[in-house]
């Protein structure tokens, strides 16, 4: 397939599959029209990139459907210039979402292939990222507070840590529950230690392994 035949697809995932399902924020969608999926799946799936479901891209892990990107991209309401932690930065394409909508990105993302790849994918695109390979859970206590954090891996419980590194004012969006399905939770933080969360809708992501995650061994 040829740029021009991805475009046609990008575009037609897009009415087919975030507008008809009620995403509506014009950035939101202008970035998915944007962004190629097809640079961050393998290449043995790229015929598969712009079909609404996730995909293997190695060490066991998997870049989420479309819409569930969508989904997120929207409830974090990201405004140009925020500074977003990405925690499990995986293929790199949810992070290219949030860049092309104008947001500074730091991802950590715990396997350092991914990690690897996924930068230089990014910087291909001409964004700049800052990434770190670790445990996520534990945030990115450098660069914070964050006026937004996305976990893209499911976690047991809200991760301290990450309620800590969030501005006051700001957002977080993250899937919670057990290790084979969850419910998509937004958080707003109040004020200092104190917030309010709201259950958006079910979803099944891969575990958050890590210190104020879920325990590798298990
Ligand atoms: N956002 C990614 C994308 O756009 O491709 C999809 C991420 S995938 C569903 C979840 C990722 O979380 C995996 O790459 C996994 O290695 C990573 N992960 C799991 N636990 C982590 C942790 N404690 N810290 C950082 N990354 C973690």
């Amino acid at each position: 397939m040829d740029k021009k035949e991805f475009k046609f697809l990008r575009e037609k995932m897009v009415s087919a599959h975030l507008v008809s399902r009620g995403i509506r924020y014009p950035k939101v969608l202008n970035a998915f029209k944007t962004v190629p999926r097809e640079l961050f799946v393998p290449d043995n799936l790229k015929e598969y990139a712009y079909q609404d479901r996730p995909l293997s891209i190695g060490s066991g892990q998997t870049i989420s459907q479309p819409y569930i990107v969508a989904l997120m991209t929207e409830l974090l309401d990201v405004e140009i210039e925020d500074k977003i932690l990405e925690v499990g930065t995986g293929s790199g394409y949810q992070a290219a979402i949030l860049l092309s909508i104008g947001a500074k990105v730091y991802g950590v993302e715990k396997h350092s292939n991914l990690a690897q790849k996924a930068e230089e994918k990014i910087k291909a695109l001409r964004y700049a990222i800052k990434i770190k390979i670790g445990d996520g859970t534990l945030g990115w206590d450098r660069f914070a507070p964050y006026d937004k954090i996305i976990v893209t891996a499911a976690a047991p419980k809200l991760p301290k840590s990450l309620l800590e590194q969030l501005n006051v004012g700001g957002k977080l969006v993250i899937p919670v529950g057990s290790r084979f399905s969850q419910e998509l939770i937004k958080v707003e933080k109040r004020k200092k230690d104190e917030f309010s969360s709201k259950a958006v809708c079910g979803c099944v992501f891969v575990p958050l392994i890590g210190e104020e995650g879920w325990d590798e061994s298990l």
